[in-house]
């Protein structure tokens, strides 16, 4: 299958892209990836994207996206890019189901993934309490126990959002005081529901075939003490989904991709958008607007190559 404008990911920057690069008539094809609708589409509610006066629900504001682009043609293929070959043009990629797919020009919007805590039992017991995704997961702990470890607006976000359900609520932080915005730590602070545990790390998540509690040590006294709980929900950041990328683009040191303001990489016809190579801002609205510069670059780099194409067919063809 080739596609002039090929998009990898789903979320707000691969969406815009795909609305901006429809309505620029190159029906581009965008790979939705293991999360549809990236992250923001496993979020609550989302307050602080413009234009919505009560906010609107992360999947909601996902689904419309995704909509609105295909009324100008975009395209959609559920499937997983397994492998890329950028060293020439078209560009290849080939998915899980071993389909190929080449592209005149790729945007890459893969997004990042929720970090893990990397301790004992996490692993274990995910989907058995252990969870990354409150809204998804969030009704599933009526009238229980819950712990969010993080100090983010993630952790605080999706805490709120958990105590419409839960009895109890405890967030663990490793430091004493918080990174998540003052409004948040407002709202958090005066819920009766949560309750915080400062300077504290998770060491080891507990349970047999289901999540029973969580050993936590405290960073400033040494204590060692267990929280019994029945779910836990780390909040602690994100790792950008380039493995696919490494050796053919340039990665920072912390795996983000490298681009320009231009959203262009350092190879022709290969743009990067969202939370793959941002790690400053990460806001939905920030990864649209870099999706819509990727588009808007790979439409003018298209019209570049046609234009060049043509003029040398026409030297071809003048006669000497
Ligand atoms: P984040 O802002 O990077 O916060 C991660 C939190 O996890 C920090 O408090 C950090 O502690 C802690 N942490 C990191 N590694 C840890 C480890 N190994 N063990 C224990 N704790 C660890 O990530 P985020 O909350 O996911 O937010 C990501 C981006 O999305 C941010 O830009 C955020 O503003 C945005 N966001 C916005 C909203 C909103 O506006 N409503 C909602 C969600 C997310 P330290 O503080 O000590 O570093």
């Amino acid at each position: 299958m080739h596609s002039k404008v090929v998009i990898i990911g789903s979320g707000p920057a691969g969406l815009t892209a795909a609305l901006y690069a429809a309505r620029a008539n190159l029906e581009p094809l965008v790979i939705r990836g293991l999360q549809p609708g990236g992250l923001i589409a496993t979020t609550s509610e989302v307050e602080n994207y413009p234009g919505f006066i009560e906010g609107i629900g992360g999947f909601e504001l996902a689904d419309n996206m995704e909509k609105q682009a295909a009324r100008f043609g975009a395209r959609y293929m559920d499937a997983i890019v397994e492998r890329v070959d950028l060293s020439q043009r078209p560009f290849r990629l080939v998915t899980d189901s071993g389909e190929e797919v080449t592209a005149d020009a790729l945007i890459i919007s893969t997004g990042a993934s929720p970090r893990k805590l990397g301790v004992p039992g996490e692993d274990r017991l995910a989907n058995r309490g252990v969870s990354y995704c409150a809204t998804c997961d969030g009704f599933f702990f009526r009238n229980k126990k819950v712990v969010v470890v993080g100090g983010g607006n993630s952790a605080l976000d999706e805490g709120l959002f958990l105590t419409r359900y839960v009895s109890e609520l405890k967030i663990v932080h490793r430091r004493d005081a918080l990174r998540a915005d003052p409004i948040l730590q407002e709202r958090a602070f005066s819920n009766p529901k949560i309750t915080f545990v400062w300077n504290s790390v998770v060491e080891e998540i507990l349970g047999d075939d289901k999540v029973t509690g969580v050993r936590v040590r405290n960073l400033k006294t040494g204590e060692v003490s267990i929280i019994e709980t029945d779910g836990v929900f780390p909040y602690i950041g994100h790792i950008p989904n380039t493995s696919l990328f490494k050796g053919q683009l340039e990665l920072d040191e912390n795996g983000y991709i490298i681009a320009d303001h231009r959203t262009r990489t350092a190879i022709p016809g290969v743009f990067a958008a969202g939370d793959v190579v941002d790690h400053i801002y990460r806001q939905a609205i920030t990864a649209a607007g870099e999706g819509c510069k990727a588009a808007m670059e790979a439409t003018w780099f298209l019209s570049e190559q046609e234009h060049a194409a043509r003029k040398s067919a026409e030297l071809a063809t003048t006669p000497a």
